[in-house]
């Protein structure tokens, strides 16, 4: 199964939206660039909306149909971990294994010591093409990146061979995430990671690696640009040479999570993707959600309503709502507006305060970011919530393709 050159990642959290963010694919295809969908979940979000995996496959079939869309598709097991893959194993077929808890736990002297053995000639200077610098692994350094990740990459295996044994090897996708971590991960270490999933014989297609800087949901990278793009471009020149000289599938390639909304790295990521004519899986985050309240706040009446009120819940419940997010948000309670003076508020404003565009002086990242987190309170609504989607479908729907194209599929894959 391949999954092309370039991939987009797409959440949906009430599940409505396939068509409006397929039409964003389409527009890319017009502009002659291939980005294939991949509807994806986490158990996490599952969960608090109170969906099924089948819900997402329904919903990415339908899109899929309704649009004449005759390019791949992926439906992606977010997260998935061997405690909750089953309930995806017939929905999906795209699995991202999430190993990055076992980071850190010891695989077993003996373990190590093979793979030590076995990786000799990692060791000393390392020169991967099309990149300037090179690598110096010491039997040392080798040695303690091992004892660290083993455990996890063999985790990673175990959760593969089970996938494989109920689907059948070849049948879907594969994704190695380690990025919901504090400390990144160095491109060294990314190389000794890949070779232990090969030896592992994990047919990765896409690997996450915890980049540096924050990646908050929602809103742009915090960090250092420049660092990044260097960084960004050893990662892609380490998944060459693991392609090349351990034999992974060639179209591995990396996978930026909660990619959405990071806008002043979008183009250092271009220059580097051509630089190396590599491949990207952008997974974004949420930002989907938001167009809907977006959409909803634009449309006025019971739709500015709705929007008002999630604003309002979100501000008493902060705790308990950003507490499963607590690594990926960065929220200053005293720099969010008074909630009676959003309830004056038109339409309009609430859109310019919620909408990511930097250079408008109403956007408010704090706002974003906690109505980002702020959907359970719209999933308690229930059929309020989700009739008034369907009222203001049309205006949501255009929010929603905007966003995708103009603000992410354009600065990352075409302009
Ligand atoms: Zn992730």
């Amino acid at each position: 199964m391949k999954l092309g050159k370039y991939s987009l990642g797409m959440g949906d959290r009430f599940g409505r939206q396939g068509k409006a963010q397929l039409a964003a694919l389409r527009k890319a295809k017009e502009a002659g660039v291939a980005v294939t969908p991949v509807w994806n979940k986490s158990h996490r979000e599952h969960t608090i909306i109170g969906t099924e995996p089948a819900d997402v496959r329904r919903e990415a079939d339908e899109a899929v149909a309704a649009c004449a869309w005759d390019g791949a598709y992926f439906v992606d097991a977010d997260h998935i971990s061997l405690a909750n893959v089953d309930g995806f194993v017939e929905a999906s077929d795209f699995f991202t294994l999430d190993v990055a808890e076992i980071i850190g736990r010891p695989a077993g002297k003996e373990k190590v010591d093979a793979f030590v053995s076995r990786h000799r000639d990692l060791v000393g200077t390392l020169r991967m093409d099309g990149s300037a610098t090179t690598f110096e692994i010491a039997v040392s350094d080798l040695r303690a990146i091992a004892s660290k990740y083993l455990a996890a990459v063999h985790e990673a295996g175990r959760i593969h061979r089970h996938i494989a044994s109920r689907k059948g090897a070849g049948r879907f996708v594969t994704e190695v995430s380690m990025d919901e971590t504090d400390t990144p991960q160095t491109p060294v270490e990314l190389l000794v990671i890949l070779a232990a999933i090969c030896d592992e014989g994990i047919a990765a297609q896409t690997v996450a690696p915890r980049f540096s800087g924050r990646f908050n949901k929602g809103v742009d990278y915090v960090g250092d640009v420049r660092r990044f793009a260097w960084e960004f471009e050893q990662d892609l020149a380490v998944v060459g040479y693991a392609v090349r000289e351990f034999g992974l599938p060639d179209d591995l390639k990396l996978s930026i999570h909660s990619g959405s909304d990071k806008f002043s790295i979008y183009e250092p990521i271009q220059d580097a993707l051509r630089k190396f004519d590599a491949g990207l899986h952008l997974k974004t985050a949420g930002t989907t959600w938001l167009e809907e309240l977006i959409g909803l706040a634009l449309a006025g009446g019971e739709g500015l309503a709705i929007a008002k009120e999630v604003f309002g819940r979100a501000v008493t419940r902060m705790e308990e709502l950003c507490g499963p997010y607590a690594t990926v948000i960065d929220i200053d309670p005293t720099r969010l507006p008074d909630p009676r003076l959003v309830a004056n508020w038109d339409g309009a404003l609430f859109a310019q305060a919620l909408r990511h565009n930097p250079f408008c002086s109403c956007y408010n990242p704090h706002f974003r970011q906690l109505l980002h987190v702020g959907y359970k309170i719209a999933a308690e609504m229930g059929s309020r919530f989700t009739e008034a989607l369907d009222r203001y479908q049309d205006i949501i729907a255009g929010q929603v393709t905007a966003n995708l194209y103009d603000r992410h599929i354009r600065p990352l894959f075409i302009d």
